[in-house]
């Protein structure tokens, strides 16, 4: 262990530009961050510049925003993947090469497609797509026809940790769900977390139980305060193609929204109020209820085939009874491409969202590719694609990982690190959910950063993001981002830019490189980064989900 951590640990984020306190002798005893000499050495050799230059040829026109399954797409992961090799780093995608192939499909639901509400008494309702309903066919067939009884389950949620089963083994293979977005509402924290949403809020959980018990359809209620976006969120983002990871499980022939007036009709028909089983719905005892209606649907789609890649490299361990289990980092290196129709500047260059996470997952591969010791456990470097499609190249990864979901002890994301100079507060929502939360305080406590607690818990970031196809794999896994306050600045500045960044720039074609971007703050969340990763790759103890959480069932299969 190096003796000089305690103190030097302060001084190597001082070359990073922040103000460093004198420590006092009581504070250094109370720390508990230990990084050997060579790790030490290592992590200061991380530099603003190295990911200046990264971030400006990745957000380079040429790469003509590097969209998933395009040419600037594929010539980013060969960038990425030469870095790795010059590293010296170990090729961990197929075949002995760095790309990990994604297969993906993108659907289009077509015109032709019929969608109609049949009670077993009074007259049908043929919806209206876009205006009444949007559905997507998961099955990736290019028709399917479908004609299955409805059965209301509340939530849909199955969720052992809280006790609460909607579905109380009730069979519905080959049925209709009809279903709630959002979770049962509450203030306890112990139950689905209070306020914050949990994944078993997400519409997403909602299609995956459903398809896993064998329904062929899923039709969501939208109600504006209960999904927080209004019909047109939900209508904008279910037109045109959207893109999928080409089928391994079960799927939904029918994934799909209504209004909440068609909802109502629906369910008018079976002599029912969807008012009051809205209110059932929140009750522990709420029991499945077969409507008298079927859903017929004949649905019509567009499927196209493509692929992209991920890029995955291995630093070995140094342990030959820990180099079989890893840590590893995470920065998607996709963004949405260029649209050739579209008049002006068409390129979406991408250069915060995601440029700079890619140029601080190289800058943490040189380090940790440098470094004359290796740490215990093996280190991976994922730069995974389509991320801007649905998390899909983390998705892909997540089930297929170069070493066991249950070998790894921890996962650290990087997406959309602002340059903006030198950061006094972190981000890293979702640690304290880890057994190795302690780790990240004491870390940062030393770094001289403060820890920002989530904002909006209740928007459900955390499952917006990388980490979290690998945490639903059950690998401890946060993202690590900067906060608001920067040196020189009051907060309310630092919210200012991220707020004129998300009106102007967010996913827009103006997300460009410009040299005068300050890159300290990224290099700080690169060596803040390295640090614990080092020390998750060393301790004897694989770090876990904490006892009750929502990933520690997964954890534990993981384990098995
Ligand atoms: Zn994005």
């Amino acid at each position: 262990m190096f003796a000089g951590a305690l103190a030097t640990l302060g001084m190597a984020w001082a070359e990073a530009g922040a103000p460093v306190p004198a420590l006092s002798a009581s504070k250094r005893e109370a720390v508990s961050v230990k990084l050997p000499a060579a790790a030490f050495a290592a992590m200061q050799t991380i530099s603003p510049d190295h990911i200046r230059w990264h971030v400006r040829f990745l957000a380079h026109d040429l790469l003509e925003g590097r969209g998933t399954g395009q040419h600037g797409g594929d010539i980013a992961a060969e960038y990425i993947a030469t870095q790795f090799a010059e590293y010296g780093l170990k090729p961990a995608g197929d075949n002995g090469g760095y790309l990990q192939k994604v297969p993906l499909v993108g659907i289009t639901t077509l015109p032709a497609t019929k969608f109609t509400i049949v009670p077993k008494q009074g007259s049908t309702l043929e919806l209206k797509p876009l205006e009444d309903y949007v559905a997507y066919d998961q099955t990736q067939q290019a028709e399917s026809d479908l004609d299955a009884d409805i059965v209301y389950v509340g939530y849909g949620i199955e969720a052992t940790e809280y006790s609460w089963d909607d579905y109380k083994g009730v069979d519905v293979r080959g049925k209709v769900l009809l279903m709630l977005v959002n979770e049962p509402p509450s203030d306890d924290p112990a139950f689905f977390k209070g306020k914050a949403l949990t994944y078993y809020g997400r519409w997403t959980y909602k299609y995956e139980e459903a398809a896993r018990k064998g329904a062929v359809g899923v039709i969501l209620v939208h109600q504006t305060e209960m999904a927080s976006y209004p019909w047109e969120v939900v209508r904008n983002s279910n037109s045109g193609e959207k893109s999928y990871l080409k089928l391994e499980g079960p799927a939904l022939k029918v994934a799909s929204w209504v209004q909440y007036a068609v909802a109502e009709k629906l369910v008018a028909g079976s002599g029912l109020d969807l008012q009051k089983m809205m209110t059932d719905a929140r009750s522990r005892d709420f029991h499945p209820v077969n409507l008298s209606a079927k859903l017929k649907a004949h649905m019509v789609s567009d499927v196209r085939q493509f692929e992209s890649n991920n890029v995955v490299a291995m630093l070995p361990g140094s342990d030959r009874n820990l180099r079989d289990q890893a840590v590893m980092y995470t920065a998607h290196y996709d963004h949405l491409g260029i649209r050739r129709d579209m008049p002006g500047d068409n390129i979406y260059n991408g250069a915060q969202d995601n440029a700079t996470g890619c140029g601080i997952l190289l800058e943490l591969a040189r380090a940790y590719g440098g470094a004359k010791e290796r740490p215990a456990r093996s280190i991976l470097f994922a730069s995974v694609t389509a991320e801007e499609q649905g998390l899909l190249g983390s998705e892909y990864l997540g089930k297929h990982p170069p070493i066991a979901a249950g070998k790894i002890a921890l996962d650290l994301n990087y997406d959309d690190v602002k340059p903006l100079g030198a950061a006094e507060e972190v981000e890293v929502a979702g640690a304290e959910r880890t057994t190795f939360y302690p780790w990240v305080e004491a870390t940062a406590k030393e770094f001289r950063l403060s820890i920002r607690p989530d904002a909006r818990p209740d928007a459900g970031h955390y499952y917006r993001s990388d980490h979290f196809s690998l945490a639903r794999v059950g690998i401890p896994a946060f993202s690590i981002n900067e906060g608001i306050k920067f040196q020189g600045h009051d907060a309310a500045w630092g919210a200012a830019q991220y707020q004129e960044f998300n009106e102007k720039h967010y996913h827009q074609p103006s997300d460009e490189y410009h040299a005068d971007m300050d890159f300290t703050g990224d290099s700080a969340m690169a060596r803040f980064g390295f640090a614990l990763g080092w020390e998750a790759a060393s301790s004897p103890k694989l770090t876990g989900w904490q006892k009750g959480d929502e990933f520690e069932a997964a954890r534990k299969s993981a384990l098995q």
